[in-house]
């Protein structure tokens, strides 16, 4: 984050011996003369202006005041003397520098009535046009209260939740049958009535296939389709040719009566996206051989330019009666497959779900 002045303001202090508002720059009451203790904190006029006066803004920028140790004064860190008792100031203690105060208060102020003689002042005056009074702080008018908002439902209504668990207790149960169902398994002879095999190859083909990328991250052949400006990255520090983006001012206490009003910025970097077609194998085609013997053959067919074969599958089915019901089983490979002649007797083992879960030779 970067910090942005946006200019300066003059604070105020209170004080503590008989409450009168003073400017921020005067280091005594106009009241009561008395000196403004170190640990009196400056705080934010009702309407803040930004200063054109450059020896303040000078002072603001030269670091925070410093009281004197012998009498207290409020001194510049500039001075050597104490303005007040001539004191050596190379021991003074510098005022507390760097707290914010509050958001930076650019709006007018509504008028402030004196308490004394009722005249009504300026907002942003200390003290009364008609008597010299001390004037209390104008009170800024309440932000607008914003429209309530709807509460939305967030939880599940109680019928929702009870609908759900019912839901979930049925699939629980549907998940344990077909367990317990798929793992009871009888025995049963089964006669080869028939076997089927099925060889698949997958044919692949160079595809133009789009794809985004950062201009400076393309291959030097990408077929670049078209680029526009996106937002790359968000960075602390500027750029040439990024955006600034800043949070709302605020004003900071310097130490020496005037506010310096800042802004936390970070810049938008954007950049070159562009959408770019690039060839990729994707799958074209499926091309399958079946057949009801033990003479299986692979697919062989003509590839054309930017063309490859790419997975082959090969399943093989065998087909049993037993008592008058028909089991399928599916062996793992050719060797196995080769074993069952037509009308060769097996011993099934068969689940609830009919599915045949093994085979051994009945001999
Ligand atoms: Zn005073
Ligand atoms: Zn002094
Ligand atoms: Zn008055």
């Amino acid at each position: 984050m970067t910090k942005k002045t946006v200019g300066y303001v003059h604070l105020e202090w209170e004080c503590p011996s008989c409450g009168t508002r003073n400017k921020g720059i005067d280091k005594m009451c106009r009241n009561c003369n008395a000196a403004q203790p170190d640990d009196v904190q400056f705080e934010q006029v009702a309407q803040e202006t930004l200063i054109k006066d450059e020896k303040l803004i000078a002072q603001a920028k030269a670091g925070p005041d410093v009281h004197c140790p012998f009498c207290g004064t409020r001194n510049p860190s500039t001075a050597d003397q104490c303005s007040q008792c001539l004191a050596d100031l190379s021991e003074a203690k510098a005022r507390q520098a760097g707290q914010v105060v509050g958001a930076h208060q650019k709006s007018a102020v509504p008028d402030v009535a004196c308490s004394f003689c009722g005249s009504m002042n300026d907002g942003t005056a200390l003290h009364c046009v008609q008597c010299g009074a001390a004037l209390p702080k104008s009170n800024r008018p309440e932000p607008a209260q914003a429209a309530p908002q709807v509460k939305r439902a967030t939880g599940m209504s109680k019928t929702t939740r009870f609908v759900l668990f019912g839901i979930l207790g049925l699939v629980v149960i549907a998940c344990i049958t077909f367990i317990v169902l798929a793992n009871r398994t009888e025995e049963v002879v089964g006669e080869v009535e028939g076997v089927s095999w099925e060889y698949s190859v997958q044919i692949e083909a160079l595809t133009p296939v789009e794809d985004q990328a950062w201009r400076d991250q393309l291959a030097d052949d990408a077929d670049i389709v078209s680029c526009r400006q996106e937002l790359r990255r968000t960075q602390q520090n500027p750029a040439p040719g990024a955006r600034e983006v800043c949070g709302t001012p605020y004003t900071v206490d310097t130490g020496t009566g005037v506010g310096e009003v800042v802004q936390d910025c970070v810049y938008e970097v954007y950049d070159e996206l562009c959408t770019y077609t690039e060839l990729q194998w994707r799958d074209f085609d499926l091309v399958t051989l079946t057949g009801d013997d033990f003479s299986p053959e692979w697919p062989n067919p003509t590839l054309a330019q930017n063309q490859r074969f790419g997975e082959e599958t090969e399943t093989y089915e065998v087909y049993f009666n037993a008592d008058g019901r028909s089991y399928t089983y599916r062996p793992d490979d050719f060797n196995e497959y080769t074993q069952f002649e037509d009308g060769s007797r097996w011993i099934l083992e068969v689940n609830a779900l009919n599915n045949v879960r093994s085979v051994t030779s009945d001999r």
